[in-house]
């Protein structure tokens, strides 16, 4: 108590908010207006003219500093939610803790949202490990900047006069490629944990290195990730393994020291020897669509993150004597809980997950109606781009996923050939599938 009045007492003035930002103009920085999306523009244009302080900030101004194209564009301004939504006919406020508005025009969303102020730590809202919970004062620009994570994502560009206004020297740390933390790492890491994930993402998406002082704390730091909330979590998950690079951001989580015991998916991804490579494979296809910007489905790649955990409990069960089909349903659904502890996965992909988990004994099946009625369903393609892989990683021949390319796209008579075909390792357990038949047709009629 006493402390905490000494230290409001004699707290240092913020130097930072005291500082005037340099500001660049073109001619030194290069990021002319037209580069920016046009709706960004207009935008800031429309809040200018109705007398607000408008920018381009946060990653899309990094990124095209770069030479990334942005993801996304968001605006701060010194205008109210409500003022916002007042000048754009199709906007909407979102969020009720701190309010932001959408704006949207043809397809593009751009999230606006009002100057806030730098927590100060002792009237801040945290829970016991220091992380706050309530972050939404309105501030000055200043005060905004200095709220952000990395020097490199508070930068705020102004399409008007083309001119970068940096408080926290971040044009100078892009060009030496570092990612330097605003203040002090250790406090910023208290604040919020999520932001040591996010440095590993940013670092190795964008090719920065992490500036020693941010680095260092990390691993003695890590278990305060313990403490946020299973959705933030997964949300910074999604972002991390679609960012096109997962495989950098992975590899580099382990060298950090932030995966042994923090979140089970990284255990699994990171620590399971059986089903390494088959992870691997997995995140390396991934990066590769994101890349080429072909279309990835969440719930594909986590059931690849995760089969093997699967495949092992599956066994267990059936070394116990359960019989295969319901315990596969049951291996699911433990692999699922245990997961969801730590990482809220959605109910929309968590029902994706078991969908193409529970086609993937379907395959074996090269018999009789069942091949037939495989290959009518809706996610059979998901299924079968599923055992490709795992013959890639060596678990199953890929004489399998031959055979079913072909099936797929045969004529009828094709097809009966394929079926009439001998599969020597799949004999008995054939006939004793013929035989069992009927129950099975009962059982897959009543399927989705
Ligand atoms: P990308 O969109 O490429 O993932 P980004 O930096 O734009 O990266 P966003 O989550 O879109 O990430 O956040 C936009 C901006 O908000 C950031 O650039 C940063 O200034 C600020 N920001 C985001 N998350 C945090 C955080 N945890 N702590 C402080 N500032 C943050
Ligand atoms: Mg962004």
């Amino acid at each position: 108590m006493i402390r905490k009045l000494l230290r409001r007492v004699f707290r240092r003035p913020d130097a930072d908010n005291k500082l005037e930002p340099a500001v660049i103009p073109v001619d030194q920085h290069g990021i002319r207006r037209e580069q920016i999306s046009p709706v960004a523009f207009k935008v800031c244009n429309v809040l200018q003219e109705n007398g607000h302080k408008a920018f381009v900030v946060g990653g899309a101004v990094r990124d095209l500093l770069i030479g990334h194209p942005p993801k996304d564009y968001d605006v701060a301004t010194s205008a109210t939610p409500e003022q916002v939504r007042d000048l754009f006919r199709r906007s909407r406020i979102i969020g009720r803790r701190f309010k932001i508005v959408h704006v949207m025009s043809g397809r593009e969303t751009i999230e606006v949202s009002t100057f806030r102020a730098s927590h100060d730590v002792e009237s801040a809202e945290t829970d016991e490990h220091g992380r706050v919970l309530r972050d939404n004062v309105f501030g000055s620009q200043a005060e905004d900047a200095s709220r952000r994570d990395f020097t490199v994502n508070a930068l705020y560009y102004d399409p008007g006069s083309e001119t970068i206004i940096d408080y926290h020297h971040g044009v100078a740390d892009i060009r030496q490629k570092t990612l330097r933390m605003i203040g002090d790492p250790r406090a910023r890491y208290r604040e919020d944990p999520v932001r040591m994930l996010r440095a590993v993402r940013l670092g190795a998406k964008l090719g920065l290195t992490i500036d020693p002082a941010a680095r260092t704390p990390i691993r003695e730091m890590a278990e305060l990730l313990e403490n946020v909330p299973a959705a933030r979590l997964f949300d910074e998950m999604l972002k991390l393994l679609f960012s096109g690079h997962a495989v950098k951001c992975l590899e580099q989580l382990r060298a950090e020291g932030l995966h042994h015991g923090l979140l089970p998916l990284l255990d699994v991804i990171l620590e399971q020897p059986a089903g390494e490579r088959f992870v691997w494979l997995s995140l390396e296809n991934t990066d590769d669509r994101i890349r080429a910007e072909k279309s990835v489905s969440p719930g594909f790649l986590f059931a690849t993150l995760l089969w093997h955990e699967v495949l092992a409990n599956w066994e267990n069960r059936k070394l116990a004597g359960e019989s295969p089909q319901p315990a596969l349903f049951e291996a699911m659904d433990n692999v699922l809980d245990s997961q969801a502890r730590k990482l809220a996965i959605t109910r929309r992909i968590g029902a994706d997950i078991k969908e193409i988990w529970a086609l993937q004994p379907r395959f074996e099946r090269r018999a009789g109606k069942a091949p037939y009625r495989l290959i009518e369903q809706p996610r059979y393609r998901a299924g079968w781009d599923f055992l490709r892989l795992r013959a890639q990683s060596g678990e199953i021949s890929m004489d399998l996923v031959d055979w079913w390319l072909r099936f797929a796209h045969a004529g009828h008579d094709e097809r009966e050939a394929l079926l009439a075909q001998p599969f020597p390792d799949e004999g008995s357990s054939k006939r004793r599938k013929r035989r069992r038949k009927p129950a099975k047709v009962g059982a897959e009629v009543t399927a989705p």
